[in-house]
């Protein structure tokens, strides 16, 4: 089968390598499609510690080919959403039956079972409510999906801010309520003055501009720069949830700020495999029953040849570039 390897940084390879053995407990799943993540750029670019040759890829979707001999949840021709950790730019997979959930009848490239996952938990843990105010820092692939699941939840008021006019845009015709775009207007001064007081009483002797603020604000850049804000945009006793992927060098927060006004702040980069498989559940289910669309959020595709173009795009961000994914197999 092809595998597609990457040498060294910038550098794809279509590799021939045997189709994988599965165990008792395992599925050979047939590649339908496997998008590229945000969290392997840096490998791609070599702005990593790991040596290569790397086999990234870990959004994976596909077709049951064959059942270990242990397995009672899947059947061959089972359309599926799996969780891999790599290896997922090939043409099959091997993968534990409990990695795998029905895909039903939902388009395979859309089944991006590991991302949406990811940004369930993200939603679940920050305990959005309804009617709350909601602020998202960033547009992108992950801040879109935030936006989607958080509409779910029956906000109030939704403010996303970015500096791109069309993922603004995007974020408008999404849902956001009021859109801000970074380099003409204060994401701070915005949100306060379209959110309310937390009522006389609440938090005692408190400056007014603390009660005022997001109930919840999601950082979706990983990026320096609105780190400095988002605790200012939300409000006494709110959350502040950390989504970027804040990985190479420091961050400086202002911590003391944070801690006189008793943010809850959430690091929302979900390890445990419990957790990544519970928010996936999730997902599918949403994905499957149409509670939640993300078709207006793959924006290029890519056949297995063309690995190393989706990764140069996924770097590159071209305007409308939102996420790249790698059509590998018959649907
Ligand atoms: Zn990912």
């Amino acid at each position: 089968m092809k595998q597609a390897v990457l040498r060294a940084p910038g550098s794809f390879e279509l590799v021939d390598v045997p189709v994988p053995e599965i165990g008792p407990d395992d599925l050979l799943v047939r590649v339908a499609a496997c998008g590229v993540c945000a969290s392997e750029l840096d490998m791609f670019t070599g702005h990593t510690d790991r040596d290569f040759p790397i086999l990234p890829g870990h959004e994976v979707s596909g077709v049951v080919e064959r059942v270990g001999s242990a397995v009672t949840r899947q059947r061959p021709g089972d359309r599926v959403g799996i969780w891999v950790t790599e290896s997922g730019f090939s043409e099959y997979v091997r993968v534990h039956t409990d990695f795998a959930l029905p895909a039903d009848d939902m388009p395979l490239e859309l089944a991006l079972a590991e991302p949406v996952a990811c940004a369930v938990n993200v939603v679940e843990i920050a305990d959005v409510g309804l009617g709350d105010d909601v602020v998202i820092v960033g547009a992108g692939f992950m801040g879109a999906l935030v936006l989607k699941l958080v509409l779910l939840k029956g906000p109030r008021r939704v403010f996303v801010a970015d500096a791109r006019a069309e993922a603004l845009e995007r974020a408008r015709s999404i849902g956001a309520t009021r859109t801000i775009d970074v380099r003409a207007e204060s994401l701070v001064d915005v949100v306060r003055a379209n959110t309310d007081r937390v009522p006389a009483g609440t938090f005692g002797d408190v400056d007014e501009e603390d009660e005022v603020g997001a109930d919840v604000s999601f950082e979706v850049t990983g990026v320096q720069g609105p780190l400095a804000d988002v605790g200012d945009a939300t409000r006494m006793a709110g959350t502040v949830v950390i989504v970027g992927y804040h990985q190479g060098g420091t961050r400086e927060i202002p911590l003391g700020n944070w801690n006189w006004k008793a943010l809850r702040v959430v690091n929302a980069h979900f390890r445990e495999v419990a957790t990544i498989m519970r928010g996936m559940r999730t997902g599918m289910r949403l994905l499957t029953s149409g509670r939640l669309e993300i078709g207006d959020l793959v924006t290029h595709r890519f056949g297995l040849d063309e690995v190393g173009d989706a990764f140069q795009i996924a770097v590159d961000k071209p305007a409308g570039f939102l996420k790249a994914t790698v059509v590998i197999g018959e649907d």
